[in-house]
């Protein structure tokens, strides 16, 4: 039976995600009388990225440049998701290279897929599929094929998508290998094009989609034929399920995203931290604006490295 004498002290022990009380004796011989979890109350940091031209450098696809901030990221206990243009075909083996076991956001936000059991409650409009539980918001891939082949016809434009073009001709667009070219190709939501037509008007282009309730975006290399999605309308759900558990555990939520092009910017209008990083030859997207925007130092993972490093530290 322990002793209680006036000269117990307690301290506060912080981790990462964890705080801990602990009770103890000062007297010589140091006794742990009592180790108490408490709720943490360090702010949930949630990063949201681009991924080519941005986290992956433009032309190797290398995020060899971010591994220092991909470290601090994991050190925080930080959740990093995925939102590209690309598909879930490309998407899940750069998840796990990246050992991400976090949501992600595929084809300009055409879907949410979330791990099963990530969230401790279950959310709307979810269909299991596979692993995950998967949120649709985009336009079916063949209505889009359907659109762009209209949209070409009536302008009088030449406008190519994935679903024209073969495997060689995709690969040498992007400079993706061979292995890579065909899981690019596999797309449900969004259709990268090639506009043909020189001089074709932006306006014209945007109003035959619209008058079919579709839209289109600029990415890093492609046009986009895409439906009522983007990446923002897709963060913005994703940043509510996590303000709600962030909520249920007495935290603070803290979002960041990081991209490089006009695809990018309903994303990064959706949170706390907006990041942009240099085009490969140094300059910004002129059209990406938003208030509280930070210009990155660097190009694409250099960049990327560069701003979270200068920024985590900070939140
Ligand atoms: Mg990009």
């Amino acid at each position: 039976m322990p002793v209680l004498t006036q000269s117990l002290e307690v301290a506060t022990v912080e981790r990462p995600g964890d705080r801990s009380r602990m009770i103890f004796d000062p007297s010589p011989g140091v006794r742990i009388l009592c180790l108490t979890s408490m709720p943490s109350t360090k702010p949930h940091i949630l990063i949201l990225t681009d991924l080519d031209g941005t986290l992956l450098d433009a032309t190797t696809y290398s995020y060899e440049a971010a591994t220092d901030a991909l470290s601090a990221i994991r050190a925080l206990d930080a959740s990093l998701i995925l939102v590209s243009s690309k598909t879930r075909s490309e998407m899940e083996p750069l998840r796990l290279r990246l050992d991400n076991r976090h949501p992600f956001i595929v084809e300009n936000g055409g879907a949410l897929f979330i791990p099963k059991a990530y969230f401790p409650f279950p959310f709307e409009q979810a269909a299991p599929r596979g692993d995950y539980e998967v949120v649709e918001i985009g336009t079916p891939y063949a209505r889009l094929r359907t659109a762009l082949k209209e949209i070409g016809r009536d302008l009088g434009c030449r406008l190519r998508g994935f679903g024209d073009l073969s495997l060689e001709e995709v690969s040498a667009l992007t400079g993706l290998s061979p292995a890579e070219t065909l899981p690019a190709t596999q797309r449900e939501y969004d259709e990268p094009v090639v506009v043909e037509s020189n001089g074709m008007a932006w306006s014209r282009l945007s109003a035959a989609a619209e008058t079919r309730g579709l839209r289109w975006t600029r990415g890093g290399r492609f046009y986009h034929l895409m439906g009522e999605n983007d990446k923002g309308v897709a963060s913005r759900r994703l940043i509510a399920w996590y303000e709600r558990r962030a909520q249920q555990e007495g935290r603070a939520l803290i979002t960041v995203g990081i991209g490089d092009s006009l695809n990018d910017l309903p994303m990064l209008e959706a949170v706390n931290y907006p990041i942009l990083v240099r085009n490969p030859d140094g300059s910004y997207d002129p059209d990406v604006q938003c208030p509280h925007l930070t210009r990155a130092e660097g190009v694409g993972p250099v960049g990327w490295n560069r701003s979270l490093m200068d920024l985590l530290p900070t939140l």
